[in-house]
């Protein structure tokens, strides 16, 4: 079974041997409660480098919502099971105390590209992203990091984040895994009721149409109103956002020679999903 480390101190010791013999080492963060997604980036790290860690922790810093902290669902054991089929070569799974001990006091913020969107619906959640991504760098010494490209604008802050501050790793953003039906896998899909889990390939459908219509010559802000009320029509409760955005900066961007991005953030069945794709 894959080795699970709980210290830094103890995956020091690890990454140092592997660094002293040359290897270069791919890191994939995640949250746990691992699905095809999380293993696509840990098999792309697999085939890229010579060694692999994931690392599982569930980053207090970037819940804004204290009950979707608690709610978020953890399954270590089944995370070792999915890793070993990969396989990578060690889980850095820590506790908080481990990660934010008494009198830590750092905050990375990376302004402009996190405050839009999703910095803006969820205070405090990129900084929270940008110190554990920092650190957890530091922790493993990586030289490359996977990240999901379902997490957009969360892959363009770890980009700037790396960029700005001339940190030695290089980010791999790796294509979205959907379910058949479309949906995006995320670990909090499994808070959908049956009946949500139904409707809920109506939210790729709906902004696949937008974008679809919108390089067909559409206007932006039709083809947005039109998935908006697709979506409320088929059953979500709030849709908090659909915006046509630079696919880097994430402004606003009128600009169709340049790559765009469409980013949603919608409320179903209590559960709150996002999903993007380019435009
Ligand atoms: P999380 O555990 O949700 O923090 O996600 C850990 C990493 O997996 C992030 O870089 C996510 O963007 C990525 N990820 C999550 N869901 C998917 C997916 N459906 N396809 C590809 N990557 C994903």
């Amino acid at each position: 079974m894959t080795p699970i480390l709980r210290t830094v101190a103890d995956l020091r010791t690890l990454v140092r041997g592997w660094k002293a013999a040359g290897e270069m080492i791919g890191v994939v963060p995640t949250m746990g409660a691992l699905h095809d997604g999380h293993l696509s980036l840990a098999r792309r790290a697999r085939g890229e480098c010579d060694r692999v860690i994931t690392t599982i922790f569930v980053n207090p810093r970037q819940f804004n919502n204290p009950e979707d902290l608690k709610r978020y669902p953890r399954s270590e054991a089944a995370d070792a099971t999915l890793l070993a089929s990969v396989p990578v070569d060690a889980i850095f799974a820590p506790e908080p105390e481990e990660v934010y001990p008494e009198g830590f006091s750092t905050n990375v913020s990376v302004s402009g590209v996190s405050e839009p969107l999703e910095g803006k619906m969820r205070p405090g959640h990129f900084d929270g992203v940008a110190t554990v991504v920092s650190k957890l760098f530091g922790m493993t010494l990586a030289d490359r990091g996977y990240f999901g490209q379902k997490d957009w604008q969360q892959l363009q802050v770890v980009q700037k984040l790396v960029r700005d501050l001339n940190l030695a790793v290089t980010i791999v953003g790796c294509e979205t895994i959907r379910e058949p039906d479309g949906l995006a896998m995320s670990s909090r899909n499994v808070r959908l009721s049956a009946e949500a889990r139904g409707r809920a390939p109506v939210f790729f459908a709906a902004i696949s149409a937008a974008a679809r219509d919108i390089r067909a010559g559409q206007s932006d802000r039709m083809a947005i109103r039109e998935a908006a009320e697709a979506m409320r029509a088929a059953g979500f409760e709030r849709v908090e956002y659909i915006e046509l955005r630079d696919a880097e900066s994430l402004l606003p961007s009128d600009d169709s020679s340049r790559p765009r991005r469409m980013l949603a953030a919608a409320w179903l069945g209590g559960v709150r999903l996002i999903d993007n794709i380019p435009v």
